[in-house]
């Protein structure tokens, strides 16, 4: 049975070709013709007739099948992707200038159930693998390159769809070790954003394991019983805890942690709220993103007007703690945080 090429960190296919003695140099090439490159063709004429013939027999190049795909008219794509087993989950391209951002999933569903999320709803059905996760920014970009080819470039790229990374690290850390490999996409860490909802197992391996990407805790509340309904892990994984492993992770002292915080109409979006996030983040590396809620057909929270959500703002800026206020892209095709549910299409 053939083995996914992408599945392979280059370390991992220096071994395998190795150990059926095969030329050295070969993999970091085909990392160079399949990732750099973006080539689908046959290969240069370099490579030997036996390592065609191992190639040929034991790897293969399979992408996901493109299931459905739905375009904004803000021009974020949401694609439905199949897998072998016809297992199904979303991945989205958000638009930015003549570039794009992707955001990936990392599981069929997820384990955590936070109860402002549409994947969460869904379940856990099973962990992507490494070349399940790449393959969607693969077969995304064959899409852009047919589809949209004077503005293909994915500059960015962002672990937020279906899934809790964390829940599945080796697979994750795979996919981002051959993001960053010279020889491969050779994308720039910072780049690279994986984002967590608080799983501490994760969290603790991260620091030793974790190449030096950025991380965004999904933090929301800093009060327990408000955490406790929205990120229901929190009560097993205490957010003390989580702030403590997550402020030791950034490797470089110039990056900052980003903090998402959803904002809930009469739930998270108080003066207290406010005061309560600038004391946890205040002198601390932090950004944080505000998100207005984007409510979902059965959602039970709901999205606070403009002028409420300006005033949270202003009363987070007293705190000299960096925010954005993020309207997500998409909206109009479900494509927005929180929302993703390849059952619900
Ligand atoms: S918000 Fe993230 S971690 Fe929480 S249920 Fe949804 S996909 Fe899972």
């Amino acid at each position: 049975m053939k083995t996914s090429f992408f599945q392979y960190t280059l370390p991992e296919l220096e071994v395998l070709f190795k150990e059926n003695n095969l030329v050295p140099g070969l993999p970091g090439k085909l990392f160079n013709w399949h990732y750099k490159l973006q080539n689908v063709g046959p290969y240069e004429e370099d490579i030997s007739k036996g390592a065609k013939e191992f190639i040929s027999q034991n790897l293969s190049f399979d992408l996901p099948e493109i299931d459905t795909v739905h375009e904004s008219a803000d021009r974020t794509v949401k694609f439905l992707f199949k897998f072998q087993d016809g297992k199904k989950v979303e991945t989205v391209l958000i638009p930015s200038k003549k570039k794009y951002g992707i955001c990936l999933s990392s599981q069929v569903g997820c384990a955590m159930k936070c109860s402002f999320c549409h994947t969460g709803l869904q379940g856990l059905e099973r962990h992507l693998q490494t070349h399940e996760i790449l393959g969607q920014f693969l077969a995304a970009k064959q899409w852009l390159v047919k589809n949209r080819p004077q503005d293909s470039h994915i500059a960015t790229i962002v672990f937020m769809g279906q899934g809790e990374p964390l829940h599945n690290f080796d697979a994750v850390k795979g996919a981002c070790e051959i993001f960053i490999t010279r020889q491969g996409f050779s994308m720039s860490m910072e780049k690279i954003t994986i984002s967590t909802a608080g799983y501490l197992p994760g969290l603790e391996r991260w620091k030793a394991e974790m190449p030096d990407v950025n991380i965004a805790l999904s933090l929301h509340s800093t009060f327990k019983e408000k955490r406790d309904e929205l990120i229901p892990i929190n009560k097993a994984y205490p957010l003390d805890k989580v702030l403590e492993i997550v402020n030791q992770i950034p490797k470089t002292k110039k990056r900052f942690v980003i903090y998402e915080y959803l904002l809930a109409k009469g739930f998270n979006d108080t003066y207290e709220d406010a005061k309560s996030l600038g004391e946890t983040l205040q002198g601390k590396r932090a950004f944080v993103n505000i998100i207005p809620f984007n409510p979902f057909p059965g959602s039970k929270y709901q999205r606070p007007t403009r002028e409420e959500i300006d005033m949270f703002k202003a009363e987070l800026d007293e705190f000299n703690v960096p925010s954005l206020v993020r309207f997500t892209k998409g909206d109009d095709i479900l494509a927005a945080c929180g929302q993703l549910n390849s059952k619900a299409l």
